[in-house]
């Protein structure tokens, strides 16, 4: 039993001999030493008692103030008491949980042997800490981090158990918002890249015998069109709704947005019906959708692959299927495509490249723009500027663009790509406008697929107005198989309109490709760019020097500039002058450098020529 006065102090016992003492004794005089000697032990008892009463009070008054909650139960885990912040966190009142066992709380979250790993724990340690879901009483279901302590007598009996514990459910909904940015795609609230690559690794690794998995990889054609004319919000719209509408078609199966315009689809089934689920999956989303009163009917390209013949591993599927999209978009718009063997055969030890490659992309810190400067060849005059890109590969150190260029349109990376390099010159453009360098025409290069696929006018267009530029302060460089690809459609208009807007237009590589002359003829280009080829025999080659002439009389005549690249020596250099070419790019007057390294350069060379 519980005293509130403590027995091991001598002035109780003192009193407690001198009670009897105090009857018996006849002596009046003891009697009075045996009562004074009591009343002393009874102001001791007392004062103990005022002593215990205050440090009650203060525990309780420290309890009440404290965020955590406190629950003291028995050896059976009946409540005997709680503090506020428990009524608060679970919403019983002390006098609702009293005497109820702990357990009420419990949420069916945790199964027995996790009960039963908690009661070992605490039995055998005398403590146990860690996550726990319980239930409030209005039902639901909250986290909480809990501690708990058990109370043993002398004997090393378990006589009580101390809870303490806060409620962590904020913490892990902010925890629970952060999974989401990563794993979902905000627009759609379908999963991810990321996401994706976890499920679907997940579904090959529950594949039963018998089964298979097809996967869609769906591309929504011309939605910058819908972006253009009728608002991005609108284009958002049309997004959501059709991954409502594929969500609902394919109830069942994974649905992801892999970004941008593009879905992919992956059901498991026992069907061989691979092409057949690929056109009715394209019917059914073909179908007209009503935005903002307006019905569109979308065009949609589609790769698609299957497990186990198209491969068992999810990085593998994922480039596959984009090798196959990438192959679709080759034939034009509408089309599917499924994965052939053929479309990566050469690509296999490069996949991992094209991974990387991506996610260079997403950080956007490997890559970087170094600048090649033109010049007249007679006096070296600064005529011009070309941006080349390059990838630093954290491992494989710099990677030629000759390389990864080839490998990012094979796998529908090459816009992204474009775009990038787009922006970046031009607000390197921007900056250097506003600096002491010359005012030069930046070159881009500009790939194939940023035609076919991406849509380069409107890209150009919004950069420059990003950064306050004009037009004529940029140039492109197509090359010959570009400007004669069918794919692209007729470029004639397309270039027309490019440079009507100001943009200068050159033709890189010229000589490699077709050397149809012909097309010159028709095209608006500005300038040809004489590939290396013809310039690195000079001048002992005859038949170069002939080429070379050739060339530069039959471009006067139709009134075009041309820029002889990688030249390298002065030998070369002498015979441009000499053939009458006033621009000229290589080694001899400079490398690719980085911004910084050329500006210093250009800073240092017009100070020089001012001092001089
Ligand atoms: P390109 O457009 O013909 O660029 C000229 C290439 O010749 C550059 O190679 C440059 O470093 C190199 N070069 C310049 N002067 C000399 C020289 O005197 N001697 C020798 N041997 N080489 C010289 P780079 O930077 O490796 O680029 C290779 C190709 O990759 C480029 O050829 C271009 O077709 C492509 N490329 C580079 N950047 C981009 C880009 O941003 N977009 C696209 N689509 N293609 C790009
Ligand atoms: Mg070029
Ligand atoms: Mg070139």
């Amino acid at each position: 039993m519980w005293l509130p006065v403590s027995l091991n102090r001598p002035l109780i016992w003192v009193a407690l001999t001198a009670l009897p003492a105090c009857v018996w004794i006849p002596d009046s005089a003891l009697r009075l030493v045996a009562a004074v000697l009591i009343a002393i032990g009874l102001w001791d008892a007392w004062r103990q008692v005022r002593q215990q009463r205050l440090r009650l009070r203060l525990t309780q008054d420290a309890l009440g103030l404290a965020n955590d909650a406190m629950v003291i139960s028995d050896a059976q885990n009946h409540v005997i008491s709680v503090n506020p912040a428990f009524t608060e966190i679970t919403g019983y009142a002390s006098q609702e949980i009293l005497g109820l066992k702990l357990d009420t709380l419990a949420a069916p979250r945790h199964d027995k042997a996790f009960y039963e790993s908690y009661w070992n724990t605490l039995k055998s340690t005398g403590r146990w800490e860690g996550e726990m879901w319980n239930r409030r009483k209005h039902g639901d279901e909250y986290p909480e981090w809990l501690k708990v302590r058990a109370v043993t007598d002398k004997r090393g009996k378990i006589t009580h158990y101390i809870n303490l514990f806060t409620d962590i459910s904020a913490q892990k909904a902010r925890e629970q918002d952060l999974r989401r940015i990563g794993y979902e795609d905000p627009l759609t609230g379908l999963p991810n890249r990321r996401r994706l690559h976890d499920l679907l690794a997940s579904r090959l690794r529950h594949l039963r015998a018998g089964e298979s998995l097809d996967m869609a990889l769906v591309d929504i054609d011309g939605l910058k069109s819908v972006n253009d004319s009728l608002g991005v919000e609108q284009g958002d719209r049309l997004l959501a709704r059709f991954a409502q509408r594929l969500t609902g078609y394919v109830a069942g199966s994974i649905v992801g947005r892999l970004g941008g315009d593009e879905f992919m689809v992956i059901r498991t089934t026992t069907f061989d019906d691979h092409d057949k689920w690929v056109a009715t999956l394209r019917e059914h989303m073909s179908r007209p959708f009503e935005i903002n009163g307006q019905s569109l009917r979308l065009g949609l390209t589609i790769g698609s692959c299957r497990v186990p013949e198209d491969g068992n591993d999810s990085g593998v599927l994922f480039q596959r299927i984009e090798s196959a999209l990438y192959s679709a978009k080759r034939l034009g718009r509408n089309h599917s495509q499924r994965f052939r063997p053929a479309l990566d055969k050469q690509d296999n030890p490069q996949l991992a490249l094209v991974s990387d490659l991506r996610a260079a992309l997403i950080s956007g810190d490997q890559l970087e723009l170094h600048f090649q400067t033109q010049h007249r060849p007679s006096d070296g005059e600064l005529v011009g500027m070309e941006a080349l890109l390059r990838w630093r590969h954290p491992l494989d150190g710099m990677i030629s663009p000759g390389d990864f260029i080839p490998l990012a349109e094979r796998h529908g990376l090459m816009t992204q790509l474009g775009a990038w390099v787009i922006e970046k010159a031009c607000a390197q453009q921007a900056h250097w406008r506003n600096s002491a360098i010359p005012k030069l025409t930046m070159w881009v290069n500009i790939s194939a697929l940023q035609l076919f696929q991406g849509d380069l006018e409107s890209q150009l267009s919004t950069c420059l107005k990003r950064y306050q530029l004009e037009p004529s302060q940029i140039g492109l460089e197509l090359t010959e198989s570009v400007l004669l690809d069918e794919r692209a459609g007729d470029m004639g208009p397309r270039l027309q309109t490019l440079r009507d807007q100001g943009f200068a237009i050159a033709i890189d590589d010229f000589g490699t490709g077709y050397s149809s002359l012909g097309y010159l003829k028709r095209l608006p280009v500005d300038k040809i760019k004489l590939d290396r080829a013809f310039i690195k025999d000079l001048p002992h080659d005859q038949a170069d020097a002939s080429i070379v002439k050739a060339v530069l009389a039959m471009a006067e005549g139709m009134g075009l500039e041309v820029v002889a690249e990688g030249v390298e020596t002065k030998d070369q250099c002498q015979f441009l002058v000499n053939a009458g070419c006033t621009a000229v790019q290589g080694f001899y007057f400079a490398r690719p450098l980085p911004a910084a390294e050329l500006e210093k350069r250009l800073i240092s060379a017009s100070l020089a020529s001012t001092i001089s």
